[in-house]
């Protein structure tokens, strides 16, 4: 039972007498509703089953297939009516148990290199249920996540070396970082915020033919238009070619565009490769252009004393985005964009409101919104896994996870080489490994549709998880690695299983036309 009086000490240290009133008792109480269960001690039983539950999970990965089709009664599972009756806790927790649990995509498995795809760790799991607990949401008010991100922030920027004077704004990932520099850019150029796009100059923005899509996309939404990016090519490495890239623009500035940006690659997705990013930021400072940087996963190599030259010029971009849920192993969703102008960075995006603004005191007082520096008002405690997760390994054992990583991966690319029936594809130069399976006498789409089915059979099988990408015209296999529960002898475990199930099919290729194998895919 509160005190019927009780004393405040205000900011001021003024004393303040507030009187609490308590609600006469009610008889409709009873009948009120609340979503807080009635028997508090189930709950917290369940609780503490699904935290077992999942630490058991995240513990036995390795014993488990990488990964499976869903099944028919799983889906069908999922095809249930709008629920209009209650459930208990205790039921569907079991239905998760049986339906949903079991059927990830894998990337929680030692041996899953798809796409670019982090793994997580237990402590950012329950960094997640703290977080959706305190259940903040982060666009204003005095409170103390608001701290806690600025902390993160803040750090960012000393991992990444930029000034202290940087903004920065945690996000859902990299796409969105790259849309929210990339704003940035097209409002401190020009006047679309308030004028829109009509009498606007035409804007062109460069970077390599390597970049990924969600620069593209970005540009598309904001009224650049995808045919004003331009794509340069790239040299034998991948790397965006700077004296090409110089031409464009000349090219552009005597057919009247105006060319507004330049975007780095710091880690592609094909190949890995990263840009000059110090060639790069000569080239714009030189033309008076903003320097955008992709880092999705590559700007993390910054963390590492022996690989850091090779994002060398990366504190020198205008903007910076780069995600803590692939090579920094938080888990989904969450990225970060860095500013190097606060200024520009809040130009781009706030928009003072009554029922936004601020008081001299109380829970208005804070004059810290991050409303103001993106598209989101309501925003999640992305924060607190973040902050958990960087104190609880410190910064010095991401920067040896790279490392390891980049070991791997070479040991990866060395064991191909040595493999007679694989052939590297490309240079692996970071943490991507493309790689396809060589059959003599095929020609170039036979080949294709070998690779497609080898890879396709290795995913069913639940052995290891590459996806593929198309290099130069051809079909490989592509293993991007940021898993930090890969070892070697993982890697040993992906080239047998690729030998064995091309051996089968050359087998099963005396009975059927390889051309076939598409038809059966
Ligand atoms: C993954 C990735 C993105 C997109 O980031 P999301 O976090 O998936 O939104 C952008 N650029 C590169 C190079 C990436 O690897």
């Amino acid at each position: 039972m509160p005190d019927i009086e009780a004393s405040f000490d205000d900011r001021r240290g003024n004393e303040t007498r507030v009187n609490l009133c308590q609600p006469s008792p009610n008889p409709q109480l009873s009948e009120e509703l609340t979503l807080d269960p009635q028997d508090w001690e189930s709950i917290r039983e369940l609780g503490h089953r699904m935290v077992d539950d999942m630490l058991d999970f995240m513990r036995t990965q390795r014993e488990k297939p990488v990964w499976q089709p869903i099944p028919r009664d799983v889906r069908e599972f999922l095809t249930q009516p709008l629920p209009s009756e209650p459930t208990a806790p205790e039921t569907i927790y079991e239905e998760f148990a049986e339906n949903i649990l079991p059927h990830p995509l894998g990337n929680t498995h030692p041996r899953f290199w798809g796409w670019v795809v982090g793994g997580g760790t237990p402590l950012g799991a329950m960094a997640e249920m703290m977080a959706a607990t305190m259940n903040p949401t982060l666009g204003g008010g005095e409170q103390v996540a608001t701290l806690v991100e600025l902390q993160v922030i803040d750090w960012c920027k000393q991992m990444m070396g930029f000034p202290h004077t940087a903004s920065g704004l945690l996000v859902s990932g990299c796409s969105k970082a790259n849309l929210i520099g990339l704003t940035v850019a097209r409002n401190q150029y020009t006047d679309v915020r308030n004028k829109g796009m009509r009498n606007q100059p035409q804007l062109r923005v460069y970077g390599s033919k390597e970049m990924h899509f969600s620069i593209k996309r970005a540009l598309e939404m904001l009224g650049i238009g995808a045919e004003n990016l331009v794509l340069i090519p790239t040299d034998a490495d991948y790397r965006v070619d700077i004296a090409q890239l110089e031409a464009a623009i000349a090219q552009d500035r005597a057919a009247g565009y105006e060319p507004l940006a330049v975007v780095g690659c710091a880690g592609t997705v094909n190949t890995g490769a990263i840009d000059d990013l110090d060639a790069l930021a000569d080239v714009v400072e030189r033309e008076n252009l903003w320097f955008h940087v992709d880092g999705a996963f590559g700007a993390v190599v910054a963390l590492s004393p022996e690989l850091r030259h090779r994002v060398k010029g990366i504190e020198r971009a205008d903007s910076l985005a780069f995600d803590f849920h692939k090579w920094l192993h938080v888990p989904y969703d969450v990225g970060c964009v860095l500013v190097r102008q606060h200024e520009d960075h809040l130009r781009a995006f706030a928009s003072p409101s009554h029922y936004m603004g601020h008081n001299e005191r109380g829970i208005s007082a804070d004059t810290y919104s991050f409303g103001d520096y993106g598209v989101q008002l309501s925003r999640s405690f992305r924060a607190l896994k973040v902050w958990m997760t960087l104190r609880e390994h410190g910064i010095e054992k991401f920067g040896r996870m790279v490392e390891q990583n980049v070991e791997q991966a070479q040991y990866l690319a060395r064991l191909v080489r040595q493999t007679p029936e694989l052939e590297l594809v490309a240079p692996a130069h970071l943490n991507v490994v493309c790689f396809r399976y060589m059959v003599p006498g095929m020609d170039a789409d036979e080949l294709d549709a070998f690779n497609q089915e080898l890879l396709m059979r290795l995913q069913e099988s639940g052995v290891a998880v590459p996806t593929y990408t198309v290099l130069n015209g051809q079909y490989v296999f592509r293993v991007a690695h940021v898993n930090h529960r890969s070892r070697y002898e993982d890697f040993d475990i992906l080239v047998g299983a690729v030998r064995e199930i091309g051996a089968t099919m050359l087998e099963e290729m005396q009975t059927i036309n390889v051309g076939e194998y598409r038809m059966l895919a």
